[in-house]
C-alpha cells in the first residue's frame, strides 16, 4: 500500500476532450467523518463512499457550486446524507451511525429507497435544481451513477471505495468519476465503468495519487487541476442562534421555562452548542 499524499481531487479531460475524468483520495476525510460520527464499521464504509461521490460531484463549476446528496434507505443505517462542495470540503452523516456490520456488502445495510441530490452551480439565482432515482444496488456509488445516468441523464461511471486496513480503521479511501462530453465517446464510459467494477479497490491500494486512480481507469488524461479535500462543518454558535430566532415565542418561552437553556448538537459534526437561560432571553427580545 502506498503511502499517500494528503488527501486531494484532480479534474482531468482525455487528450481528445471528449471524456471528463476526476479522482480523490478521501483516506482523512473518511477517517475525520468516522471520528466525528462515531460510525461503525458498515456505517463508515456508506459515509465514506457516499461523501466521495458527493466531492465528485461537486466539480462541474467554478465557485459557489454545492451538492447535497441525500440517500433514504429502508434498511437498518436508514439513510445517508452528504453536503460538499467545490471547495473540496464535505461533511455528511448516516441514520443509524451505531448499526454494526461484517465488512461485505452495504445493500442489505442501506435497503431499498431514493437517491436525491440538490445541485446549486453557484452561477446565479437560477442555478439550483434537483433530481431523484431509486436507489438500485444499495452500494451507494451505484445508486449515485445511476442517478447519473438517469436523472441527469449524463453517460457516467463512478466508482467510490473504502478499504479497511489492520488496526480497525480505514487504509485508503476514494473515488473516480468518468463522463461523457457532448460528443463524447460513450463506449470509453463503458470501458471505464468496467475497469472499476473489476477492481477499483486494487487501483486506490496501487495508484499513489488521484491522477494515478485516473489514468489506471480511463487510460491517458491531461490534469486541468488540483484540490484538497478536507471534512468541514461550517457550523457555529451564530448559525445555531440564528436557527433558533426562527422557532415562535412559544416554543423559545418553553426552552427558558422548562429547560433553562438549550443543547443543540450538529447533524453533521456532532458540535454541542449550548445556549443560556439568558442568552434564549435575548434571542426572544430581539424576535419581539
Ligand atoms: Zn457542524
Amino acid at each position: 500500500m502506498h503511502d499517500y499524499p494528503g488527501d486531494h481531487l484532480i479534474r482531468a479531460i482525455t487528450p481528445d476532450g471528449r471524456i471528463r475524468v476526476v479522482a480523490a483520495i478521501t483516506t482523512t476525510t473518511v477517517r475525520e467523518a468516522a471520528h466525528r460520527q462515531k460510525t461503525q464499521h458498515i456505517a463508515t464504509v456508506a459515509l465514506g463512499r457516499a461523501a466521495t461521490a458527493g466531492l465528485l460531484l461537486a466539480t462541474l463549476t467554478k465557485g459557489g457550486e454545492r451538492v447535497t446528496v441525500q440517500i433514504l434507505g429502508d434498511g437498518p443505517l436508514r439513510g445517508i446524507t452528504i453536503d460538499a462542495n467545490d471547495q473540496g470540503n464535505v461533511r455528511g452523516y448516516v441514520g443509524r451511525p451505531e448499526v454494526e456490520g461484517n465488512p461485505g456488502p452495504v445493500a442489505p445495510w442501506l435497503g431499498k429507497g431514493i437517491v436525491h441530490v440538490v445541485r446549486d452551480l453557484g452561477l446565479n439565482k437560477d442555478s439550483q435544481y434537483g433530481g431523484q432515482s431509486e436507489i438500485v444496488s444499495g452500494e451507494v456509488d451505484l445508486d449515485v451513477e445511476h442517478y447519473l445516468q438517469k436523472s441527469e441523464q449524463i453517460e457516467s461511471a463512478l466508482g467510490c471505495e473504502v478499504i479497511w486496513g489492520d488496526g480497525g480503521q480505514v487504509a485508503v479511501a476514494g473515488g473516480v468519476l468518468v463522463q461523457c462530453l457532448p460528443s463524447g465517446d460513450v463506449s470509453a464510459v463503458a470501458d471505464a465503468r468496467e475497469r472499476i467494477r473489476g477492481g477499483l479497490a486494487r487501483v486506490l491500494g496501487e495508484a499513489g495519487d488521484a491522477a494515478g486512480i485516473a489514468r489506471a481507469i480511463a487510460g491517458e488524461v491531461t490534469v486541468l487541476d488540483t484540490r484538497p479535500v478536507r471534512f468541514f462543518c461550517p457550523c457555529s454558535a451564530q448559525r445555531i442562534e440564528d436557527t433558533l430566532g426562527l422557532l415562535g415565542d412559544a416554543e423559545l418561552q418553553a426552552m427558558i421555562r422548562e429547560d433553562h437553556g438549550a443543547e443543540i448538537t450538529c447533524n453533521f459534526c456532532n458540535a454541542v452548542y449550548r445556549v443560556s437561560e439568558a442568552r434564549l432571553e435575548e434571542i426572544r427580545r430581539r424576535l419581539a
